[in-house]
């Protein structure tokens, strides 16, 4: 047997616990892949604390990512001893995900490690790494951020995918500005490469339509008045890469800062992105994310640890990335 942390329905409400599993148990997917690690992004304080309904049927093993090796396979696509990573595709909503030693998995929702990172890499990347990745590449495709030109804002700076892309973007040349509810990071994310920073609050409240020009683009993990105030201060032809509800998933905007200064709100959604853009984002992430910035950004956890770690991301407190040991 090996130990699994499921969601279960108990008096209709989603509850985590350890459960003990045998390979028997595990749906009946070609591939079976022997997990190293998974990780804890926000959705996964979610569906651990219930502060979110993020399962869809139960019982459901929980864990948007996972790393691990090639056991078995009846796919010719994967061989025994492949080292591969999952990122989304459903994981932990409707189908078991990485908080388990061992999962089975369709051979289309696996990308292979891509050089040059560890199996431990992978996973401090993870989801909000990896779609920090997607929202670079998005705002690079837009054509609104220009290296060495005016700054890129990063909100929810020192959270998961915040402290990632601020490295992606300085590493490519970008001035990067942080937004971060927590001065006590600063020095953090001076060394991933901010060189401004903005008190979080001052874009959480209601502001006006059209507000002073300060972003040629932006990343934003907050959304709700946050993102309103983002996109009121990007300059003309800017575009901001939303892919977060941290702060709230309501959006009081206006249409102004669109029609009159031609602002483009990209969406960014990592779960069902295309296998194409996914390897280009982990290409992004193997040419410009810093190996010591990866170690300043990542620490590793026993799952043993994940009730108390869910509640801290969902309240906040989880500084950059944390990768879960499965084994532990
Ligand atoms: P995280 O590590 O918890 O980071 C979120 C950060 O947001 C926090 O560190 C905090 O940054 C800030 N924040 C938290 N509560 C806030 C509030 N009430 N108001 C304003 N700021 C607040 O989470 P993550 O894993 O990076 O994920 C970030 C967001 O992106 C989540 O909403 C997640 O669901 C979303 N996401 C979406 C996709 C997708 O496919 N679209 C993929 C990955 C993640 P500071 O302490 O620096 O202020």
């Amino acid at each position: 047997t090996f130990r699994a942390l499921m969601i279960e329905d108990r008096d209709g409400k989603p509850v985590a616990g350890f459960r003990d599993l045998t390979r028997d148990a595990l749906p009946d997917h070609e591939v079976l892949v022997e997990v190293a690690y998974s990780t804890l992004n926000y959705k996964d304080g979610l569906a651990v604390t219930g502060k979110g309904r993020i399962a869809r049927r139960l019982p459901m093993v929980a864990g948007i990512d996972l790393a691990g090796t090639v056991v078995e396979s009846r796919s010719d696509r994967w061989q025994p001893g492949d080292k591969v990573i999952v990122n989304g595709w459903g994981l932990s909503e409707t189908e078991w995900g990485g908080y388990s030693r061992f999962q089975r998995l369709k051979p289309e929702w696996l990308t292979r490690l891509p050089e040059g990172f560890s199996l431990q890499d992978a996973m401090a990347i993870g989801t909000a790494g990896y779609t920090a990745a997607l929202c670079v590449d998005a705002l690079e495709d837009w054509g609104a951020i220009q290296p060495g030109g005016p700054e890129v804002l990063v909100t929810g700076a020192a959270g998961g995918v915040g402290s990632t892309a601020i490295s992606l973007l300085a590493a490519k040349g970008y001035t990067v500005t942080a937004a971060t509810g927590r001065p006590e990071t600063h020095d953090y994310l001076a060394g991933l490469g901010a060189t401004g920073f903005v008190d979080r609050a001052t874009l959480a409240g209601k502001g006006g339509p059209l507000q002073k020009e300060r972003w040629a683009g932006a990343v934003d993990s907050v959304g709700s008045t946050t993102l309103a105030n983002v996109l009121a201060q990007t300059n003309y032809g800017g575009a901001v890469a939303a892919c977060g509800l941290a702060g709230g998933f309501d959006l009081p905007a206006t249409v102004m800062p669109h029609i009159l200064r031609g602002v483009a709100l990209l969406g960014i959604d990592s779960v069902m992105a295309p296998q194409a853009r996914r390897d280009r984002a982990w290409a992004t992430l193997a040419a410009h994310l810093d190996k010591a910035h990866l170690a300043s950004i990542a620490r590793v956890e026993p799952m043993s640890q994940l009730p108390a770690l869910a509640a801290d991301i969902v309240g906040g407190r989880i500084r950059g990335r944390v990768v879960i040991d499965v084994a532990g």
